[in-house]
């Protein structure tokens, strides 16, 4: 490899990209006071841009409840089934399996993939001896695409997210169909609860930090959840009295496009992505879509012969071929030659060769894309802070997802966001938790409240 520097029009080439990627704060500013008013819109009437749905869990968490449910959770990389033990003092125990969900069955019909799902319920509840007993198994059901309830165990899909696409499914209840499948496979369990995974993630927090506030996830996808009084849901018909958590679906904000910085790197992923010009917002965000962003950016740099002196591969080549793990891999490269970024462009991408220069231009592409996640992530943290009136006040986000686990420096990025637009005496009252796997545990507790009434 040779070490030659940045060249003159690299450097110049680069900082266009690099600055492309850049949002200001009097940017996140404009972000923060949109995104109030589109919530507003949301809680006043069906069909907005962000849906606000009413998750049917009222109440707080006390960490006594106890008992023993299922849950599954559908919608990220993997199928999981847990069963958990509630124990009672915020002690839980939790068995649990993951199953692989194919290609095939994410765009299938659905009937296929309900069926695979009792499959799954089914070979469990068999290898955990679990299946003799009697007793219908109460069951929630993590659901996490965009599904409009009707009650705590009914709802509608409105639309697929994240790579799902199954014939059948949208305009139907989800539940019914999963229910079926287990009644024709003559599988013992009643879903009590059909739970989004950020009402989960916040519920499964708060069985043993009550005051909790909102549950987020920034993994695959990007959405979020908090609790709201229900005497300022216009659109809400029942109850006004009590406070409910509300699933914002929060990743299809600005699909209109008139405040979030796209690039024409977000603009090409966007067009060739399932779900054209919606979820917006998600895809500025979340780990399904920042690889393939930085990826446009290196091959733009690439057509300009800047880049791999102007020669990609067919794996770079290759659509969703640069997975984000790689950008928190090239992030924490600290080794002189960059080595590990080498690794990653020569072995894993099949670049025929790289130099320094190119190596450097590379991790500032994934910074670039990374911090400005990380940057917009934390507007929708300031806007429900600002909407229910806590900036200034201590304020618990339990966050559940790889990107926010694993991407360095994240949660720093989002914090100095944070700062910037609420002022850094009211960022220091807010708690980013890292909330691991909440969603089994959280449906867990949920189902538990729904069978409870
Ligand atoms: P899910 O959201 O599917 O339930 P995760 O929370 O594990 O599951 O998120 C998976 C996503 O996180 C992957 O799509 C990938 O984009 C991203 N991811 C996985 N590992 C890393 C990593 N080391 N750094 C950054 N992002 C990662
Ligand atoms: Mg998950």
């Amino acid at each position: 490899m040779s070490t030659t520097k940045m060249t003159e029009a690299q450097t110049a080439g680069l900082n266009k990209v690099v600055d492309s990627f850049s949002v200001s704060t009097d940017r996140l500013k404009v972000i923060v006071d949109q995104f109030v008013e589109e919530m507003e819109k949301g809680l006043d009437h069906q069909g907005a841009t962000i849906a606000m749905i009413p998750s049917f869990v009222s109440g707080r968490c006390t960490g006594d409840e106890k008992g023993s449910f299922m849950a599954l959770d559908l919608g990220g990389t993997n199928l999981r089934v847990c069963h958990v033990t509630l124990l009672g003092g915020g002690e839980h125990t939790i068995r649990q399996q993951k199953y692989v969900v194919s290609e095939e069955l994410k765009t299938g019909p659905m009937r296929h993939l309900c069926d695979f799902i009792a499959d799954c319920v089914d070979s469990f509840l068999t290898e955990n001896g679990t299946s003799s007993s009697q007793e219908t198994i109460q069951l929630g059901y993590t659901f996490s695409f965009p599904v409009l309830q009707t009650s705590i165990n009914r709802g509608v899909l409105k639309q697929w997210t994240k790579g799902f696409n199954c014939s059948g499914a949208v305009g139907k209840d989800v539940t019914i169909l999963l229910q079926d499948s287990f009644r024709r496979k003559n599988i013992n369990v009643n879903i009590a609860a059909i739970v989004n995974d950020t009402v989960g993630t916040l519920m499964a927090y708060a069985y043993k930090h009550p005051e909790t506030a909102m549950g987020v996830i920034m993994g695959t996808g990007f959405n979020a959840s908090y609790y709201e009084q229900m005497g300022n849901v216009n659109k809400w018909t029942g109850e006004k009295e009590q406070e409910m958590v509300i699933n914002m679906e929060c990743g299809a904000f600005d699909c209109e496009r008139r405040v979030l910085p796209l690039t024409v790197y977000d603009n090409k992923m966007d067009r060739e992505s399932i779900n054209v010009h919606q979820q917006l917002y998600e895809k500025m965000v979340a780990g399904m879509y920042l690889g393939e962003i930085t990826r446009n950016a290196i091959l733009d740099l690439v057509d300009q012969q800047l880049l791999f002196n102007g020669h990609s591969s067919k794996e770079l080549n290759a659509m969703w071929s640069f997975e984000t793990a790689y950008m928190s891999t090239i992030e924490v490269d600290n080794t002189s030659d960059l080595c590990d970024t080498g690794h990653i462009l020569e072995s894993v991408l099949n670049v025929p060769a790289t130099t320094l220069a190119d190596r450097q231009m590379v991790k500032a592409i994934c910074n670039a894309v990374g911090v400005r996640a990380a940057r917009l992530a934390s507007c929708h943290i300031a806007a429900v802070m600002r909407k229910t009136k806590k900036v200034g006040e201590q304020f618990t986000v339990a966050i559940d997802g790889s990107l926010f686990e694993f991407y360095p420096n994240f949660e720093e990025n989002m914090a100095a966001a944070m700062s910037e637009v609420l002022g850094e005496q009211a960022r220091s009252k807010v708690c980013f938790d890292l909330a691991r796997d909440g969603s089994g545990l959280g449906a867990a507790i949920i189902a538990m409240m729904a069978a409870k009434h």
